[in-house]
């Protein structure tokens, strides 16, 4: 009898240790967690991290809601290669006709075009007919992918973003050329700034976004930890880090550009995705990437566009002069080595803070 009741209690204390262990957990189901997904978006991949889910959503809600955003922005809205996009609709759409536009491509517009005017014209969404015909855009690769510069004179008549005329209140566009919009250099930072504020509104605080390179970044790590964003060495090979930097748990937006991923050379000349507007040339210059923070995603990744078309002499000028946080890595070729500068604002993020 004495022995049935000690097993039994045996039984009990492990029952309860069991049922204890198993309430810990639950009570604090994400302590020390970071949860994380991710897909393709934009002809590129996008990931996720956070920290605490809301308390009403598990993480394959918010994984589905978050993919169901980017697929509208892309397939739906800002995709050049989707041939019913909002945008292939807009640029097929004759000269002089009011487009209704959809609330998020007023916005996009809106920024493109005050970057534009801030840039002095570096970053020009109107590149587009040269992006395409460099071999850059969703049609198909020529057999002459150099162009002459009669069709380069060609192209650049119908590139400015003057021939943009944006109502915003009304959302509406009116071509006053036959212009070609390339959303390329900033919708990549647009969809990372939609992913947060569907965050921020879920209640979520600690998280860090991705589509492309592009981010996001809010809160702290488990274990209050900065987020530590790294700068990528400018080779074509398989990602290295070139410099991390930490967000000490500022929300910021970074994003890179460079010319060394997407390119072509021929008779020995490297030719980038950047193209500058105003020559309608493929940047070429010592620049190899640049790194801009900002508040959000879609100004960043606009700015290091046109910071790559700028060079980093004038792009440096202008970068201490607007007071923004920018990272140039230039080549220095005859060393065969990098070289980099940053801006003051920048140095701020290169201190761990411990
Ligand atoms: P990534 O896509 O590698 O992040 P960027 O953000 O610099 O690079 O975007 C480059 C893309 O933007 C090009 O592939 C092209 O479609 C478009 N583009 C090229 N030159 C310009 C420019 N001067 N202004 C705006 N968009 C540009
Ligand atoms: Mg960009």
């Amino acid at each position: 009898m004495n022995t049935v009741s000690r097993r039994q209690r045996l039984w009990l204390v492990t029952v309860a240790i069991l049922v204890m262990g198993f309430l810990l957990f639950n009570r604090q189901p994400d302590a020390g967690l970071i949860h994380e997904f991710g897909g393709g978006t934009m002809g590129t991949r996008y990931t996720v991290k956070l920290v605490d889910l809301p308390p009403d959503y598990t993480l394959e809600q918010v994984a589905f809601e978050v993919s169901r955003l980017l697929q509208r922005i892309d397939r739906e809205q800002m995709s050049t290669y989707a041939p019913d996009s909002e945008l292939s609709r807009l640029n097929a759409a004759p000269v002089g006709q009011d487009i209704a536009l959809s609330a998020e491509m007023t916005e996009v517009l809106a920024l493109a075009l005050a970057l534009n005017r801030l840039t002095d014209g570096a970053f020009d969404v109107t590149v587009g007919p040269l992006v395409n015909r460099w071999g850059f855009g969703p049609e198909d690769r020529r057999e002459d992918r150099i162009p002459t510069q009669t069709e380069i004179d060609a192209l650049l008549t119908r590139v400015g973003s003057h021939y943009l005329e944006l109502d915003s209140a009304r959302h509406s566009l009116r071509k006053t050329a036959d212009v070609y919009v390339d959303l390329s250099g900033i919708a990549k930072g647009y969809g990372v700034d939609k992913v947060a504020d569907l965050l921020d509104s879920l209640g979520i605080t600690s998280y860090f976004i991705e589509v492309g390179g592009e981010l996001r970044i809010r809160g702290y790590k488990p274990g209050n930890q900065s987020w530590v964003p790294a700068i990528e060495k400018p080779v074509d090979t398989a990602p290295q880090v070139h410099e991390i930097f930490y967000a000490r748990g500022e929300p910021i937006a970074v994003a890179g550009s460079g010319d060394y991923r997407n390119y072509f050379e021929a008779d020995g000349v490297h030719y980038s995705h950047e193209i500058d507007p105003q020559t309608g040339q493929p940047i070429s210059h010592d620049l190899a990437g640049v790194y801009v923070i900002d508040k959000t995603a879609a100004r960043a990744d606009a700015l290091a566009t046109a910071f790559m078309v700028m060079g980093t002499e004038r792009g440096f000028a202008f970068a201490e002069e607007l007071d923004l946080a920018v990272y140039f890595v230039t080549r220095d070729e005859a060393n065969d080595t990098f070289v980099d500068r940053y801006t003051s604002r920048f140095e701020h993020y290169l201190d761990s803070g411990n």
